[in-house]
């Protein structure tokens, strides 16, 4: 790579100056300026020069550039327009990048998958995430099972913590049931707050997701799956009998005691405390009942 890098805090300034590029706090714009961390980043995804990456939010290209050192293919969307051109400039003379104006939110991620991955050997998602969508970006990319390896990925400390919670504690919710029932999680590494410009008031970490071949239980319908362990999280402090009671209706409250414990399930259990695996036997039972 003949550039010089994008990530430090002189070039990332030099740049915003040249530009004239004023930080959007509403699109969660806190650029990466550490050589070290994107390295982090880039080592856990694994890639190589049959790989393409998929990076979310590009921002000025720090971690962008750093992709397409080491993966054959990246795609970078970004939503903000003003950085569109200042980051075809960044690349006008790298041959292996994309940028593609757009909403991750609202993009046709398999067509475009389709389209900037054909003949690759495998594709992973690289970001530092937009902390205000985190989880509805990752639930997107696992609900559509979308073709990936794996998602490395800069977050918020604390939903990583919660993404990779095991059955038992606080952190322990739906969200963390829903990630795990695609991906195998792993906390790669906790990042402080001094490495972004500006800088964010909350601690980042990143986290890498490897997607399953299938997923850990069988359940006979995810949707209902899915329902099943929001309903059993609705009120943390409330037993599993509880929360389910009011999935179910009131006017069948007294079906639940007896299905739970026909499940093998203490009705007074929370549901921080029930494994991906009892959930789906709960949900199957349920089903089978008519609920
Ligand atoms: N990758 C850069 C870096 O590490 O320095 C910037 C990361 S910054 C935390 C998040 C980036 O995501 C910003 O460039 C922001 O404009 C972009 N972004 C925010 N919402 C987005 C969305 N819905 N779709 C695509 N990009 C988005």
């Amino acid at each position: 790579m003949t550039q010089a890098d994008v990530a430090t805090p002189k070039r990332t300034r030099d740049i915003i100056a040249k530009y004239g590029f004023s930080f959007k706090k509403s699109l969660g714009q806190n650029f990466l300026i550490d050589q070290n961390i994107l390295r982090n980043i880039v080592d856990a995804a694994e890639l190589d020069k049959t790989k393409g990456a998929l990076e979310i939010g590009p921002g000025i290209g720090a971690l962008t550039q750093r992709l397409s050192e080491t993966a054959g293919r990246v795609t970078a969307v970004e939503i903000d327009q003003r950085l569109i051109p200042i980051l075809q400039d960044v690349f006008a003379e790298t041959d292996n990048v994309h940028i593609e104006h757009g909403d991750v939110l609202k993009l046709e991620l398999r067509e475009l998958m389709e389209r900037q991955f054909a003949g690759l050997a495998g594709v992973s998602v690289v970001a530092n995430l937009p902390y205000y969508v985190t989880t509805p970006i990752l639930m997107k990319l696992l609900e559509e099972k979308l073709p990936l390896e794996n998602i490395v990925v800069m977050i918020q400390k604390e939903v990583a913590e919660r993404m990779a919670a095991k059955p038992g504690g606080k952190e322990y919710g739906s969200l963390s049931v829903a990630v795990q029932y695609y991906c195998v999680p792993e906390l790669v590494c906790v990042v402080p707050h001094t490495v972004f410009i500006p800088q964010p008031n909350v601690d980042s970490a990143v986290i890498k997701l490897t997607l399953r071949d299938k997923p850990p239980v069988e359940v006979a319908n995810e949707d209902h799956f899915f329902r099943t362990v929001q309903a059993s999280f609705a009120q943390r402090r409330k037993t599993i009998a509880n929360n389910l009671s009011a999935f179910i209706g009131k006017a069948n409250r007294d079906k639940v005691v007896p299905l739970l414990e026909g499940c093998g399930i203490d009705p007074s259990r929370r549901g921080e405390t029930l494994s991906i695996a009892e959930f789906a036997v709960i949900s199957d039972a349920l089903q089978q009942a008519g609920f």
